[in-house]
C-alpha cells in the first residue's frame, strides 16, 4: 500500500478560552473523513513540540460523557499547549477506537451488562483497537513539526506513531480523575491495553 497523503485545504483562527489557535482542515487519500489539526505558535521546524494525537470521541469531547476520559484529556491538552504557547492537537476522526459511534453505543450497552471495553468490542466483531495513525504522521509532517513530546498515557500510540516516522522525544502524561462511571473503563485500559495509569488502581483500593 502506498503511503497516504494529506492536503491542508483551509485554516482559520479559532479563539478559545485557552487562547487563539489555528484550526487546519485536511483532505487525504486514505478515507473521506475530515481530519484536523489545532495548533498554537510557530510549528515549522519545531523540535520536541507538545503534541496530542486525539481520536474523536463525540460522547466525551462534545457531550462531556463521564464514561471515558477523552473530553478531559482534550481540554487538558489544549491547556498545556496554551501554557507553552506552542503545540498541536491532531484530531483524527476515528470514534470509539476506530469502530465508529454506532458500534461504540452498542459496545456501551454490552459494558452496562458487565463486559469490559475490550470484550465488548470483540463481541461486536471488532478488534480491541482499530485506530490508525498514518494520517497523523502526515499532518505533523505537513505542519513542519520535527519531533514531539506526546501527551498520552498509551505506549502503543507512541510505538504506532514512531512506526509511521514520527520522532517522539518524550511522553507527557494526561491522567485525569477517576469517577464512578469511568472507573471500570480506566482500569481496563490500564490492565488490558497497557495504558500507563495510576489512578484507577488507587480508586479500587478506596
Ligand atoms: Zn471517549
Amino acid at each position: 500500500m502506498s503511503k497516504p497523503s494529506v492536503t491542508r485545504t483551509a485554516a482559520a483562527r479559532i479563539p478559545t478560552r485557552h487562547g487563539d489557535f489555528q484550526l487546519c482542515y485536511y483532505t487525504n487519500t486514505l478515507d473521506n473523513k475530515e481530519h484536523l489539526a489545532f495548533y498554537m505558535g510557530d510549528l515549522a521546524q519545531a523540535e520536541a513540540a507538545l503534541a496530542r494525537v486525539h481520536s474523536e470521541c463525540f460522547t466525551g469531547d462534545v457531550l462531556g460523557s463521564l464514561r471515558c476520559d477523552c473530553g478531559e484529556q482534550l481540554d487538558r491538552a489544549l491547556a498545556l499547549v496554551a501554557q507553552e504557547g506552542l503545540g498541536v492537537v491532531v484530531y483524527l476522526r476515528q470514534e470509539g477506537r476506530g469502530i465508529g459511534l454506532e458500534q461504540k453505543l452498542r459496545a456501551y450497552n454490552l459494558q452496562d451488562q458487565g463486559y469490559d471495553t475490550v470484550d465488548a468490542n470483540l463481541m461486536l466483531g471488532h478488534g480491541a483497537d482499530e485506530r490508525s495513525y498514518s494520517l497523523a504522521a502526515c499532518i505533523l509532517e505537513d505542519l513542519g513539526v520535527k519531533s514531539v513530546r506526546l501527551m498520552t498515557n498509551n505506549p502503543a500510540k507512541i510505538s504506532a506513531l514512531e512506526a509511521e516516522g514520527v520522532k517522539v522525544t518524550a511522553r507527557v502524561p494526561l491522567e485525569i480523575a477517576v469517577n464512578a462511571e469511568n472507573q471500570g473503563y480506566m482500569l481496563t485500559k490500564a490492565k488490558r491495553m497497557d495504558h500507563l495509569l495510576v489512578k484507577p488502581y488507587a480508586a479500587t483500593h478506596q
